[in-house]
C-alpha cells in the first residue's frame, strides 16, 4: 500500500551488536492527518460567521453614543472577543496550512532587510512611546524563502517582544551571519523567560503566564507558527532567556538557504 508508513529504528549495542526494529505507523499518520484536516475546516468555516458578527458589532459601535451605556459597554466587549476569536481562526488556519501544505512554490531570493524595516515600522506603532525598536543588518546575502511566510514568522516574534518585554526596553531585529549561514534575530532587554519554560514554548497553547497572554491579545500559537515555518526553511529556532535579563530569539538559516546577489549580478567571465 502506498499510502502505508513504516517508522525505522536502530539502537546500537557496543560495537557489533545492532537492532533494527520497523514499526508500522500508518494509522497514528492517518490519525494525524484528520486532526489536521479538521482544525483547518473548522477554521476555515468559522472565518465567514464571524466576519459577518464583526461587521454587524462595528455598526452597533458606531451607535454607541445613542447607546444605553450598559449595552454600549457590552458591544464594545463584544467586539473585542470577535477580534479576539478572529485572531484565534487565523492562527489556527495559517498553522493548518504551513503543517499541511508541502510548501515550497513562492520562495524566491528575499531582502530580509526591507522585511525586518516593515515589521519594525508596524511594531514601533503598537509600543508608541513605550519601548524602542532598532533594525541592525550586518549580512548582505539574500534569503531563498516565502516572503510571506518569513514576514509572519518575524511579526510574531517582534510583537512579542513589544507584548512581553514590559515598559522602557529595546527591542533590536537583526539580519547576521551565523557560521556559515544567517540568523534573524529578535532581542529585547526586558522581563525575560524563566528557562524551565524554555523547551516547551513552542508548543501549541503552552504561556508562561495564561491571563497576560490573553489581555496583550495572545492566541498561544505565535512562536509554534514560528517553528513551523523556519521547518519548512531548514532552519531552526534557537531561544535564549533569563529573569530580568531579556530574551533572545535566534532563527538559523543554512547557507543553502542564502543567495550572494553581488556575485549573481557580476557579468559572466568572457
Ligand atoms: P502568545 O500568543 O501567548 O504570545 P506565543 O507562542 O507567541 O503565544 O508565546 C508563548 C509564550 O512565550 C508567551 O505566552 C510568553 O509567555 C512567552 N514569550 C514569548 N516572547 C517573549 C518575550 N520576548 N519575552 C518574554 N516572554 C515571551
Amino acid at each position: 500500500d502506498e499510502r502505508q508508513v513504516l517508522q525505522f529504528q536502530l539502537t546500537l549495542y557496543g560495537d557489533d551488536e545492532r537492532l533494527l526494529m520497523a514499526r508500522d505507523i500508518t494509522r497514528l499518520h492517518r490519525l494525524e492527518e484528520m486532526r489536521r484536516d479538521f482544525v483547518a475546516n473548522v477554521s476555515h468555516e468559522l472565518r465567514t460567521p464571524l466576519t459577518v458578527l464583526a461587521g454587524y458589532l462595528e455598526t452597533f459601535g458606531d451607535l454607541a453614543d445613542t447607546l444605553p451605556a450598559r449595552l454600549a459597554k457590552g458591544v464594545s466587549q463584544m467586539q473585542s472577543q470577535t477580534t479576539r476569536m478572529q485572531n484565534l481562526v487565523d492562527d489556527l488556519l495559517l498553522l493548518s496550512r504551513l503543517e499541511i501544505d508541502r510548501g515550497g512554490h513562492d520562495h524566491g531570493p528575499l531582502d530580509v532587510a526591507a522585511v525586518l524595516e516593515s515589521v519594525r515600522r508596524d511594531v514601533q506603532a503598537l509600543a508608541g512611546e513605550r519601548q524602542t525598536v532598532e533594525v541592525v543588518i550586518d549580512e548582505s546575502r539574500r534569503l531563498i524563502g516565502s516572503e510571506s511566510e518569513v514576514r509572519s514568522a518575524i511579526s510574531n516574534l517582534a510583537f512579542n517582544a513589544v507584548r512581553y518585554a514590559g515598559d522602557g526596553c529595546h527591542i533590536v531585529l537583526r539580519w547576521m551571519p551565523c557560521g556559515d549561514g544567517a540568523c534573524v534575530a529578535v532581542e529585547d532587554d526586558g522581563e525575560g523567560i524563566d528557562p524551565v519554560h524554555i523547551p516547551r514554548l513552542t508548543e501549541r497553547f503552552y504561556r508562561v503566564d495564561k491571563g497576560r497572554s490573553t489581555a496583550t491579545g495572545g492566541t498561544g500559537l505565535g512562536l509554534a507558527i514560528v517553528k513551523h515555518v523556519l521547518l519548512r526553511h531548514d532552519a531552526h529556532l534557537e531561544i535564549d532567556s533569563h529573569p530580568g535579563q531579556g530574551a533572545r530569539f535566534r532563527c538559523h538559516f543554512p547557507s543553502s538557504r542564502l543567495r550572494d546577489e553581488a556575485a549573481k549580478a557580476k557579468p559572466p567571465a568572457t
